[in-house]
C-alpha cells in the first residue's frame, strides 16, 4: 500500500506540511492568463518554475500549454532579473508575436526584489513594446498564499491595466469567473445566453484549454476574453464576481476604478449556489428565468429525489480549493450526505466560517484551512473513523486505494484521468452531472465489496 506509513495518531505540528492541498501562486496567474485572447503568459523567475507551472497545466488539461520565462541564469539571480525581461518582451514580440505578454513573478524575483513596474517601464522606453501590444504584470510570491491567491492577483490586473470607463453604461453584467473548468465557463455562458442577458466573461478558458483538433496549430486559440472586451468591462452596469478568493478583489477593483457595483457569490456549484447565481444574474441582468432553466433545475431535483436513498447519510471526505468546496460541501448535505473531513491549503476566515454555518448539523465534522491543512492530516481523520466516498483532485487516488474508498475526482490537478475538461461540474446540468458521478462510484463500490447474495442486476 502506498500510504501504508500513515497513522491515525495526530502529533502536533507547527512547521512541517505532508502532502500540501495547494500549489504555488504562479500556476494560478498562467492558468487565469490563458483567459485572455491572444495572451502569452510570461513567468519572471527561472526556467524551473515555468516548466513546472506548464507541465502543471498541460498534465491537468492534456493540451500543450505555451508560456515564456525570463529564463534567469546566477547572474539575474544575484544583479535582478530586468535585463532578461527587458529581452525577452523583445523577443516575444518578434518570435510569438502575441497581443499581450501576461507576466507573473516567482519566489525568486520576489526575493531578488525586481520591480515589475520599474521593468515593464523601461522596456515601453526602449521600444521593445510594438504599438497596440500590452505588457501586463502581477506578483505572485509563491512563499506567501496559493495557485488560488495567483489567479486572484492575474484577474485583478486584467482591471488594472484594461477597464476602462467611459461616460456611458451598457446595460452588461460581467460575470468575473473563478478558478473552474473550461466547461465550466462555457455552461454558465450557455445559461446567460438561455436567460438572454448581455455578460461579459472574465477570464474565459473555453475554446482555449479545450479548443478544437482541426489540423493545424494555433498558438493562440480562437477562444479568451478579447481586449476590446476586457476594456468595456469599465461600462458594464454590474459584475457578478463567482467565488469570493478568486474574484473579489477584481470586482472590488472594478468598482472603485470604474464605479461598476458587484455582487460576489459561490460559484454554481449545485442546487442552491446555481440558484443564487440565476437569480443574480436575472436581477442585475433584468431579464425573467426562462421554462428552460426551471426545467433544468427540475431534471435535477428529479435526479436526487429518485435516488436519495443512495446519498443519504454517506460520509464524505473532501479537498482542493475553497471556493470549489464551499458550494460543494453545500450540494452534499442538500442531498443529506455527510461531509465530514474537508482540508485546504488556501488559508482565509470565510472558509471557516461558511463551513462552520453549512455544516453546522454536522457534529462530528473536522475541516481545516491553511498550511497545515494536508493531505497527510485528512488520511488520519480517516483512519481513525472511515468515510463512504473521497471528492478531490489525483492526490486522493492513493489514500482511495489505501483505504478501499469510492473516489469522485475533482478540483485541480487531475492528472490520472481524461474529460473533466469536457464535462461541466456547474449549474444545474454540471450538478446533475456530479451527482451521476457520485453515485455511480458509490455503486460500483458496492458491486465491487458487496456480499454474493447482495449483487444486484438493478439498481
Ligand atoms: S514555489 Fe516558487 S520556486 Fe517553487 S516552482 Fe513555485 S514559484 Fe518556483
Amino acid at each position: 500500500m502506498l500510504l501504508r506509513h500513515t497513522t491515525p495518531k495526530e502529533i502536533d505540528r507547527q512547521a512541517l506540511t505532508i502532502n500540501p492541498a495547494k500549489t504555488c501562486q504562479p500556476i494560478g496567474a498562467m492558468y487565469a492568463a490563458l483567459g485572455l485572447h491572444g495572451c502569452l503568459p510570461h513567468s519572471h523567475g527561472s526556467q524551473g518554475c515555468c516548466s513546472y507551472h506548464r507541465s502543471a497545466l498541460t498534465r491537468h488539461f492534456k493540451e500543450p500549454v505555451m508560456a515564456a520565462t525570463s529564463s534567469f541564469s546566477e547572474g539575474s539571480s544575484v544583479f535582478g532579473g530586468s535585463a532578461n525581461l527587458v529581452q525577452a518582451i523583445d523577443t516575444i514580440f518578434t518570435v510569438y508575436n502575441p497581443d499581450i505578454i501576461a507576466a507573473h513573478t516567482t519566489c525568486l524575483s520576489e526575493t531578488i526584489g525586481d520591480d515589475m513596474t520599474q521593468i515593464v517601464s523601461k522596456a515601453h522606453e526602449d521600444g521593445v513594446v510594438p504599438e497596440g501590444k500590452h505588457v501586463i504584470y502581477c506578483n505572485t510570491p509563491s512563499y506567501v498564499g496559493t495557485h488560488v491567491t495567483g489567479y486572484a492577483n492575474q484577474v485583478t490586473a486584467f482591471v488594472k491595466f484594461f477597464s476602462k470607463a467611459t461616460p456611458k453604461k451598457r446595460n452588461v453584467v460581467n460575470l468575473v469567473a473563478g478558478w473552474m473548468e473550461p466547461a465550466d465557463m462555457r455552461e454558465i455562458k450557455r445559461m446567460a445566453n438561455v436567460l438572454e442577458a448581455r455578460t461579459i466573461m472574465f477570464p474565459d478558458m473555453s475554446d482555449v484549454l479545450d479548443a478544437p483538433l482541426d489540423g493545424k496549430h494555433h498558438m493562440y486559440p480562437k477562444g479568451g476574453t478579447t481586449i476590446p472586451d476586457m476594456v468595456a468591462t469599465g461600462d458594464s452596469k454590474f459584475s457578478i464576481g463567482l467565488g469570493k478568493y478568486t474574484t473579489e478583489d477584481a470586482c472590488i477593483l472594478l468598482d472603485n476604478k470604474c464605479k461598476v457595483k458587484f455582487e460576489v457569490v459561490d460559484i454554481p456549484i449545485g442546487l442552491k449556489a446555481t440558484d443564487r447565481f440565476i437569480t443574480s444574474l436575472s436581477r442585475h441582468a433584468n431579464v425573467p428565468v426562462p421554462d428552460a432553466i426551471t426545467d433544468e433545475r427540475g431534471r435535477l431535483i428529479d435526479f436526487i429525489a429518485d435516488n436519495h436513498g443512495h446519498f443519504y447519510g454517506k460520509r464524505v471526505a473532501l479537498w482542493g480549493d475553497p471556493d470549489t468546496l464551499i458550494p460543494l460541501c453545500e450540494f452534499l448535505v442538500s442531498m443529506d450526505m455527510r461531509p465530514v473531513y474537508i482540508v485546504t491549503g488556501t488559508p482565509g476566515k470565510p472558509f471557516d466560517e461558511r463551513m462552520a454555518a453549512i455544516l453546522k448539523d454536522i457534529p462530528e465534522v473536522k475541516f481545516m484551512s491553511g498550511e497545515r491543512a494536508d493531505m497527510f492530516r485528512m488520511h488520519q481523520w480517516i483512519k481513525q473513523e472511515g468515510v463512504d466516498l473521497l471528492i478531490g483532485n489525483t492526490y486522493g487516488k492513493y489514500i482511495a486505494r489505501d483505504e478501499n474508498t469510492p473516489f469522485v475526482r475533482l478540483g485541480f490537478p487531475i492528472a490520472d484521468r481524461a474529460g473533466h475538461n469536457f464535462n461541466p461540474k456547474t449549474g444545474y446540468v454540471g450538478a446533475t452531472n456530479l451527482a451521476i458521478d457520485i453515485l455511480n462510484a458509490l455503486l460500483d463500490h458496492r458491486d465491487r465489496t458487496c456480499a454474493e447474495e447482495k449483487f444486484e442486476f438493478q439498481l
